[in-house]
């Protein structure tokens, strides 16, 4: 059972962002891979306490540190609220081996930050598109609480392309809301795209900019550094090189324990626009344990290119369930089934029965965001 959860204090604001939650981020622009051959660096470690700005100096090359997109919007901070009730069990079974995708539309291709065993799926109340209050902001990712000094892992084979303060704006600022953070280019992407992982809060940093790490190699340790209320990885699912701007939902890309589904879902009203913060009630109609999940926040969050989600619930055990909802004080609910390593959606539009059939398949030049070769 967990007794503390504790969440990230930053927040982005949405400032300057084009309007419309489901603004595509710009066209990622191909990147070719890097050498397989990984650069012959020994792992040094970054402690937060001690001189981080001079060890994060001595990494080999700033090239690789820039992401296409530069944003200075200020991290800001908020009161923080008390935590509801704990919606979640304490037990998870094995993972399924990574890469896991019984459909084209799947990819679930990482690996956790946490081993397994000790707590290493979301933060329930804090997760992707999560927001506070009416303002404008956006959780870009997930958060998974671990005592201090717990290993933190590599999500998936990469380049190391951050190591250290200064993730938001690409600086050395020891005030960064991330904190002490890891970011790494995966070897691998989906549809052409590379994926990368980021990895916030950390006490310490046990790799250095442009190494290449293996699949549950250890990045460095949970700690408080940044904007957080307690020891916590704050971990990103990004597209190619991105910020924060390119982010995905983790609990899209975090591969699924065994026997266990993800229920994805598309809320909009009636003029098509997404329905924000929605509460929505998942009942497992086998056991009869329940969860709650909120659709997504307005603006920064990116929805997957095929779901065209706001809303993810992963680490379902597979069966029967309810899902319910209000909208506008009418009561709407749906049973659907959760299937072992595999997601199951749901797709709501106000005034219309909910539908359970998985969105059609997009046509190649929908679906694809094809890379632009660059010379
Ligand atoms: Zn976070």
């Amino acid at each position: 059972m967990i007794l503390n959860r504790f969440y990230c204090l930053f927040f982005i604001l949405s400032l300057g962002l084009a309007s419309g939650c489901q603004a595509r981020p710009p066209m990622p622009t191909f990147q070719p891979k890097p050498p397989s051959t990984a650069p012959s660096l020994e792992p040094t470690s970054i402690v937060a306490e001690s001189t981080p700005i001079a060890a994060v100096s001595e990494s080999p090359t700033a090239a690789l540190t820039i992401p296409p997109n530069i944003h200075t919007d200020p991290p800001v901070r908020f009161s923080f609220p008390i935590p509801g009730p704990i919606p979640s069990s304490g037990w998870r079974p094995p993972l399924y081996p990574v890469p896991w995708a019984l459909t084209p539309y799947d990819h679930f291709y990482l690996l956790r930050p946490i081993a397994a065993d000790q707590v290493n799926w979301p933060e329930p109340d804090y997760r992707y598109g999560g927001t506070y209050a009416e303002l404008d902001t956006v959780h870009s990712g997930i958060d998974i609480n671990a005592p201090r000094g717990t290993s933190i892992l590599a999500a998936g084979a990469g380049q190391v392309i951050w190591a250290g303060y200064g993730l938001l704006r690409n600086d050395k600022d020891v005030n960064d809301p991330y904190g002490l953070a890891v970011a790494i280019l995966h070897d691998f992407g989906y549809n052409g795209v590379r994926l990368s992982t980021v990895y916030g809060h950390m006490d310490r940093i046990d790799v250095t900019l442009g190494q290449h790490v293996e699949a549950g190699q250890q990045l460095g340790i949970i700690g408080m550094t940044g904007e957080t209320t307690g020891p916590h990885v704050h971990f990103e699912v990004r597209f190619q090189y991105g910020d924060y701007f390119t982010s995905r939902n983790p609990e899209l890309w975090l591969v699924p324990p065994q026997g266990w589904g993800v229920l994805v879902g598309r809320l909009l009203r009636d003029d098509n626009t997404p329905l924000y913060q929605l509460m929505v009630d998942v009942q497992n109609l086998d056991t009869g344990q329940k969860w709650q999940v909120k659709t997504y926040g307005p603006k920064n969050v990116r929805s997957d290119d095929y779901y065209q989600e706001n809303l993810v619930l992963s680490d379902l055990p597979a069966g029967q369930y309810l899902v319910s909802f209000t909208c506008d004080e009418k009561d709407y609910q749906t049973q659907i089934g959760i299937h072992p390593g595999a997601s199951s959606f749901f797709y709501f539009k106000k005034g219309k029965p909910i539908s359970t059939e998985m969105p059609a398949t997009p046509a190649p030049e929908d679906f694809l965001d094809t890379p632009t070769p660059t010379k």
